[in-house]
């Protein structure tokens, strides 16, 4: 096994990653904002922050992970007075959804799920600690950090501070590094805006607080790994630094891991340009989840994945592979014997899969490891010289495989019925059925009989049943 290295955006290293309580690492990510359908771009980096964790616990490290839901921002506060209810049954569905798209991209839960609305105490108690150390001042009934204040300012974005305004303050709690200014802890109620009555005065948190604090209640004061996508660098995490450091005097975060942002064909993802994809928005288009998971893994985090209909496209045949693969394995009887070439041959492809992930999460060199070993295995099987005595040591390494991509189970029909999406919106049209039954019978005729059967059954999950007659050819029809 390979020691692992990743990629801290606070000394803009790849580190060898050592918690620090052995075997145990404490890790919190900055969950969504539940306002509205989470996209493809937030489940980049949800995919990644799963490889993450399940790469960790495949190498035998104990977790404790914390993800929170943002159910208290701007925009929900004042989307839910415009609703006219609260914010819990604001973002109640929005957090269902979300939960339902975690399970069906495979993406495992945290050890804990939190929410902001649960912790305003905290929050609360980690203003009160910096207004005792006087970083804060009051205006206007709302309480500021004051930056300057706080010598490491910027470490983690390497903003440039010279031109800040001592004083200037900003309340958004998005804003560009141009605009680096004092930012709110602690916001004033507003008028038909839900608000909390607090020893601090009526009001509710800033986002930035939100965050400092629960993480340093689930984790401690010092935490091992905090990932987000690299759009929260800063402010966001930059001003969750500012907070925790300022009152503990202890380095917050030991290792930053950013996730670059997803591109759409080449563009910024957004409303406006039509590129914009929900996951619900795909699977009405008949896409899987595995393939969309697949997708979003297959590039390392720190490159910026372009995401195009292509690029799922052959994802989708990849899944293919890896099941048709495992399907070979399990359901083809192989000539006896136990050669130790193919022995040799499995342990190497082992070994790069755990390099190319140690290696800062490399997945494209993790999933070469396995598709060059596929196709070579393959080979071997077509030519009659894989022999019986390999199988279970290919079916380990797929399923060690599988513990960190999450891709091989065949259930994707399962998942979009549970999402009501799947074989009652019409189903394939004709001459998608006639290539699939096409490409069954090539498969007969090669005698692979798991492929075939995989796409009998694919068929079948879409509603459409085959009969194979005496002469050869196959008859299908919609059941
Ligand atoms: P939000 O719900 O806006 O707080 O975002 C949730 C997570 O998704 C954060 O870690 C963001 O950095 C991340 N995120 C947002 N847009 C993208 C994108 N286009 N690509 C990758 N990650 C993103
Ligand atoms: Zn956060």
């Amino acid at each position: 096994m390979h020691e692992i290295q990743v990629h801290n955006t606070l000394s803009g290293k790849v580190e060898l990653f050592v918690p620090l309580k052995k075997n145990l690492v404490h890790m919190y990510t900055c969950g969504p904002t539940v306002y509205d359908f989470a996209h493809i771009g937030n489940f980049r980096t949800f995919v990644f922050q799963d490889i993450l964790r399940r790469f960790l616990k495949l190498r035998g490290f104990h977790l404790t992970h914390v993800m929170n839901l943002t159910d208290v921002d701007d925009r929900i506060i004042a989307n839910a007075a415009a609703a006219g209810v609260g914010i819990r049954t604001y973002t109640e569905k929005y957090v269902q959804a979300f939960f339902q798209d975690c399970a069906t991209l495979s993406v495992e839960s945290p050890e804990h799920w939190i929410r902001a609305t649960d912790n305003i105490d905290s929050m609360v108690e980690l203003i009160q600690r910096l207004q005792k150390k006087t970083y804060t001042y009051d205006s206007e009934g709302s309480i500021y950090y004051r930056i300057t204040k706080f010598k490491d300012y910027g470490k983690l974005s390497k903003i440039d501070l010279t031109g800040i305004q001592a004083g200037a303050r900003v309340d958004n709690d998005r804003y560009e590094k141009e605009s680096a200014r004092d930012f709110a802890l602690w916001k004033a109620p507003k008028a038909g805006e839900h608000f909390w009555e607090t020893p601090i005065g009526p009001g509710r948190p800033g986002w930035h607080i939100e965050c400092s604090a629960m993480a340093m209640k689930y984790l401690g004061e010092t935490i091992d790994i905090h990932t987000g996508g690299i759009d929260l660098a800063f402010p966001h995490h930059e001003n969750e630094i500012a907070q925790s450091e300022a009152a503990t005097d202890k380095p917050f975060v030991r290792y930053w891991l950013h996730a670059e942002h997803l591109l759409v064909e080449g563009e910024k993802m957004s409303k406006s340009l039509g590129n914009f994809f929900t996951l619900r928005d795909l699977f009405a288009k008949g896409y899987k989840p595995s393939a969309l998971r697949f997708a979003l893994a297959s590039v390392p985090y720190r490159r910026q994945l372009n995401f195009t209909f292509d690029g799922l496209q052959q994802a989708t045949s990849s899944v293919e592979r890896l099941r048709n693969f495992a399907a070979r394995l399990k359901n083809e009887r192989f000539p006896a014997g136990k050669p130790a070439s193919m022995a040799e041959r499995i342990s190497k492809a082992a070994n790069d899969f755990d390099a190319g992930l140690s290696d800062d999460l490399n997945t494209a060199q993790a999933l070469a490891a396995m598709f060059d070993f596929v196709r070579e295995a393959n080979i071997a099987m077509d030519k009659g010289e894989f022999q019986q005595g390999a199988v279970k040591a290919a079916q380990d390494f797929l399923a060690t495989f599988d513990k960190v991509f999450a891709v091989l189970e065949d259930n994707d029909a399962e998942k979009l019925k549970a999402l009501g999406y799947g074989v009652d919106d019409g189903g394939p049209d004709d001459a998608a059925i006639e290539k699939l039954v096409a490409d069954r019978q090539a498969s007969r005729q090669r005698r692979d009989f798991a492929a075939s059967d995989r796409i009998r059954k694919e068929l079948s999950d879409r509603g459409i049943i085959l009969e194979d007659t005496k002469d050869g050819s196959v008859r299908w029809k919609r059941r």
